[in-house]
């Protein structure tokens, strides 16, 4: 019955990457609720019948959804350049193909990209959540660092094979 009733949305391309057990459990969350578009965005809030400007939490030049949240926001993509850079050498247009078609297996570099992409959706959004209800900046360049280390404290659990430890971040 609830299956009638509920709507059943079409998962993205990276969902796969989100249930991954290398990720961190509270950034596997919110790359689920992004995957499924339905982290509270202003597009969603506006759905919903809130009355609101749309107007990108981070770059505040453009409608604010997941797609441009996430990927195509001038801050996201300056983050996602200065940690693909590190982690996951890939032209931006091409990283979510990537994470479709090539991804999968459990090779450490494919866990490293796919912790990666799961932290950088959880940060992005903390940044984000920063800016609108605390007016807290913080710059992509010293994001990214953060991010960085987020990603290799994880990864330096993954490889012990305590993937139980929290993450600072
Ligand atoms: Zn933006």
């Amino acid at each position: 019955m609830f299956d009638h009733i509920r709507t059943k949305a079409r998962p993205v391309r990276w969902f796969r990457a989100v249930h991954d057990p290398t990720v961190v459990p509270k950034h596997a969350l919110i790359g689920s609720l992004a995957c499924q578009n339905k982290l509270p965005t202003l597009d969603n809030l506006i759905r919903r019948g809130l009355y609101l400007a749309n107007q990108c939490g981070l770059c505040e030049k453009a409608n604010e959804d997941v797609k441009h949240l996430f990927f195509t926001c001038a801050y996201s993509a300056q983050v996602w350049t200065q940690v693909g850079n590190w982690s996951a050498p890939l032209p931006l247009p091409r990283l979510l193909d990537w994470y479709m078609h090539y991804n999968k297996g459990k090779a450490r570099g494919k866990n490293l990209r796919r912790v990666s992409l799961v932290t950088a959706i959880y940060m992005i959004w903390k940044e984000r959540n920063a800016r609108i209800f605390k007016d807290v900046k913080t710059s992509p360049q010293s994001l990214s660092i953060k991010l960085k280390y987020a990603i290799a404290n994880r990864m330096y659990y993954c490889d012990k094979g305590r993937m139980d430890k929290k993450v600072a971040c």
